[in-house]
């Protein structure tokens, strides 16, 4: 787990590094029209207490959306065993697979695309789809790394013949689809499955991040009253869809009630903290500025590999290849039915931010 947090933040300081080498000298060659803030209906302190109800709120919002699969725990029909509870995982997978591909993915492209940016390198070479490519590789290695250390350690090295994750996947649903998953948590299975789905939690709770925080960001460090309003409400119905894919992951990592609690926590943060970070910064912080535009930029280009790597693979891949849906075409649709939900709702957000 700390292996993962660390090259994440390796991740975010060869980010910043970058952009600090990349952008130096370059204020000079921007277009004018990148160094001063738009006009119309600017007025800071009517925008001010906009603000503060939307740290309010989005707070609230946040907490209610990642708490709504964690709470239907104690409906007896989303027992882990029963099939609703595949469905409600499947909801959650779409909604994480849509956050990469239709939110991090194309601000990435956006930002570093910016004709705020002068042309060398950045409109010579698709940097975007390259640090998502290098992001997708590195969670592989991470993900298979970890899973190899972890059952070298408790002595139980991958069995092809109950080995229901990863590559063997194909293998032990042709002998039968016997294995039990994560049904059977005393199993060396089940217990290396289980901390499968805890370090997925967590990951996607990193991958979201950047994104919740930029928002936020944008947000707090506006001062026009005309787009804030519509964009808090926004942001709340954002950042509720967001928490609802993050709840069904951590749903199924089986926390205790404590680590459940912080992980609850510091999804719900993300986004108020970036508004009182934009709040703060509001003076020096510019947005088309070439230094926020580069780290921001290689940041979101990073996170959405990490988070379409883990939908499809970690998420929806483990599943519908998994033993349960392999074995009811009925549940599968419903399942399908559910992703699609999942994924056209948080693709509709992408509307507004
Ligand atoms: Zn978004």
């Amino acid at each position: 787990m700390a292996r993962i947090i660390f090259i994440f933040i390796i991740l975010i300081f060869i980010s910043i590094f970058t952009s600090q080498v990349l952008s130096q000298s370059e204020d000079n060659q921007v277009p004018e029209e990148c160094r001063q803030k738009s006009g119309g209906c600017n007025d800071k302190a009517a925008a001010l207490p906009l603000k503060i109800i939307a740290i309010a709120s989005i707070l609230v919002t946040s907490m209610i959306g990642v708490c709504l699969p964690l709470v239907t725990r104690s409906i007896p029909a989303l027992h882990p065993d029963r099939s609703l509870f595949v469905v409600v995982k499947a909801f959650a997978a779409g909604i994480i697979l849509a956050t990469g591909f239709m939110h991090v993915l194309p601000d990435s492209f956006d930002m570093l695309s910016s004709i705020c940016l002068p042309e060398k390198p950045w409109h010579k070479f698709p940097f975007t789809g390259f640090v998502a490519m290098l992001s997708t590789i590195l969670t592989l290695m991470v993900d298979s790394i970890t899973t190899s250390i972890y059952s070298r350690k408790n002595g139980s090295g991958i069995n092809p013949e109950n080995q229901v994750t990863g590559g063997d996947r194909e293998m032990a649903m042709t002998s039968g689809g016997h294995s039990h998953g994560h049904h059977a948590p005393k199993s060396a299975t089940g217990v290396s499955q289980l901390l499968r789905y805890r370090v997925v939690a967590m990951v996607l709770e990193l991958g979201i991040v950047v994104h919740s925080v930029v928002i936020g960001l944008s947000l707090g460090a506006s001062n026009n009253t005309c787009t804030i309003k519509p964009l808090v409400a926004a942001l709340c119905f954002h950042q509720m869809f967001e928490g609802m894919g993050l709840g069904g992951c951590i749903l199924q990592a089986e926390y205790k009630l404590f680590k459940k609690a912080i992980m609850v926590f510091f999804f719900s943060v993300t986004t108020p903290f970036g508004i009182a970070l934009g709040l703060a910064l509001s003076k020096s912080y510019r947005e088309n500025s070439p230094r926020s535009l580069i780290t921001v930029g290689l940041l979101n280009a990073s996170s959405a590999g990490l988070l379409i790597y883990m939908a499809l693979v970690d998420l929806l891949a483990a599943d519908f290849m998994g033993p349960k849906l392999q074995g009811s075409i009925k549940l599968q649709i419903k399942s399908y039915i559910a992703v699609l939900l999942g994924a056209g709702g948080m693709s509709l957000m992408a509307k507004w931010a």
